[in-house]
């Protein structure tokens, strides 16, 4: 498989992240372990991440650049949203 494109002609942009992602991490530490019989193989736990990110607007930022506004979930509503996703996850997971 070969690397996507993360520039635009000699501009660099594979420093521009979604601000979600570090906070959805940080709340999937916090949920999940709330879930004990729920599978956390790396296809499962990479389908709550993804899943809980596609259902958060997303905040892109340029690395070190200024943040124009903040985040506006809070912190409940990022966990929220993991435990949305736990659920959908383990009721369709994509493995057998
Ligand atoms: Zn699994």
């Amino acid at each position: 498989m070969t690397k996507p494109k993360r520039h635009y002609k000699t501009t660099k942009l594979e420093n521009i992240r979604n601000r979600n992602e570090g906070r959805v991490l940080a709340a999937m530490e916090k949920v999940l372990p709330e879930f004990k019989t729920a599978c956390y193989c790396d296809i499962c736990v990479a389908d709550i991440y993804a899943a809980t990110l596609n259902s958060l607007p997303a905040h892109y930022v340029q690395h070190g650049g200024i943040t124009l506004r903040s985040a506006p979930e809070r912190n409940e509503d990022v966990e929220n949203a993991v435990r949305d996703s736990i659920r959908i996850v383990q009721e369709q997971p994509n493995h057998t």
